[in-house]
Order: C-alpha cells, then sequence, then structure tokens
C-alpha cells in the first residue's frame, strides 16, 4: 500500500489538467496534459461527462494534488462533515494544514512529495520539536523551522538557493535569516493556490 507512484503525467491527462505533482516535469513537453484528449486508453469522441463523472474528476484532482491515498482523503471529509461550518470550507482548510503542505507552501521544497520527504526524514520541527509526522496539522502560532543538523545538508542548501524566488501565502510568514517559518493564522479558500471544487467533492461524498 501506498501513494500513486506511476508516471505522474499520466495522471494529469487522466484529470484534464496539469497537477503540478512534479513541477518540472508539468513546466515541461513530458506533460501530457494537453496532448491528447480524454483520460488515457480512450480515444472515441468526447461525450459530455455525467454528473457523477465531473465529480469524480474533481475528487481526484484534489486527492491527487495532496498526494493522498483514497481512505485518507474520505477520512478529511468525513472529519469536515463532523465538524461545524460549511463541509467544503473545512475540508479544503484540512488538507491545506498538513504538515507536509504547509512545509512545500513555505517554500522548503519545490513539490508536496518532496516536502514529505522532508518531513519523514526529520529534517523539520514544529516549535523546537522534531516532527515527522506528514499529516499533522499545524496551527496558528507555530513555527516551522529546520533541525539544526539538517542546515548542513543537501535538501536545506537547495531550498535556501531558491527560497526568495518563491512567494510565500498570506496565511504563513518566513523569516529568510534563519529559513523559520510562522502559521499566521489558519488557511482560508482564498488562500488556496489552485482551485478545488469543494462543492463537487462535497456531493460525491454524499451521494
Ligand atoms: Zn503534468
Amino acid at each position: 500500500m501506498g501513494r500513486y507512484t506511476g508516471p505522474v503525467c499520466r495522471l494529469c491527462r487522466q484529470q484534464g489538467g496539469k497537477l503540478m505533482l512534479r513541477n518540472e516535469q508539468c513546466l515541461g513537453a513530458k506533460c501530457t496534459a494537453d496532448k491528447r484528449q480524454g483520460p488515457p486508453g480512450v480515444h472515441s469522441r468526447r461525450r459530455k461527462p455525467s454528473e457523477l463523472g465531473v465529480q469524480l474528476r474533481e475528487k481526484q484532482t484534489a486527492r491527487y494534488t495532496y498526494g493522498l491515498m483514497e481512505k485518507q482523503f474520505r477520512n478529511y471529509f468525513e472529519e469536515a462533515s463532523r465538524r461545524p461550518g460549511r463541509t467544503g470550507d473545512t475540508l479544503l482548510q484540512l488538507l491545506e494544514r498538513r504538515l507536509d503542505n504547509a512545509v512545500f507552501r513555505l517554500g522548503y521544497a519545490d513539490t508536496r512529495s518532496q516536502a514529505r520527504q522532508l518531513v519523514r526524514h526529520g529534517h523539520i520541527t514544529i516549535n523546537g520539536h522534531r516532527a515527522n509526522v506528514p499529516s499533522q496539522l499545524v496551527k496558528s502560532g507555530d513555527v516551522l523551522s529546520w533541525r539544526g543538523g539538517s542546515t548542513k545538508l543537501e535538501p536545506y542548501k537547495s531550498a535556501a538557493k531558491d527560497i526568495q524566488s518563491k512567494t510565500v501565502p498570506a496565511w504563513l510568514s518566513l523569516n529568510l535569516q534563519d529559513m523559520s517559518g510562522r502559521v499566521l493564522r489558519l488557511p482560508e479558500r482564498g488562500d488556496l493556490e489552485t482551485t478545488i471544487n469543494d462543492r463537487a467533492i462535497v456531493e460525491f461524498y454524499s451521494r
């Protein structure tokens, strides 16, 4: 059991858009998103997708974006529907609050999957304590830094080199002096870098 490890841009074509699971790959000619219309293996005339088809595609796009297995993704939906407020808003917020996502959004890594590796390998601390669980949810006021020993290593050096050209979303702030990031507030819908159709996702799971 694990995440999808096949050619990532096959998913781009399936979903009909660039998912940016590997930044460089989607930006180059390798990305299959716009090579041919329709999902892989389907070469016939394009039919208007059914409502369920649209809901499924939107759900898969969000799931692949955050690199989650179906069961994990569904758990986020169920957690969101138990909490007060609009389920779709809560779902987006829970996904965005994942530690691996926050590490990616701070610019410590180029993709969410690289960010997850940084976390798993123990390079990241929250409020000074090593945090190696990618699904941990960050809270307002949390400080996300690099473990002392990690600053001599390659992932840190390459992050430090590129980080100035990246933009940090409004719910986070980054201190370039010591490469530490702070969670200023919980993320909201407007903070997401991609448009996720949360209503279609909620409808998909509410069938
Ligand atoms: Zn792609």
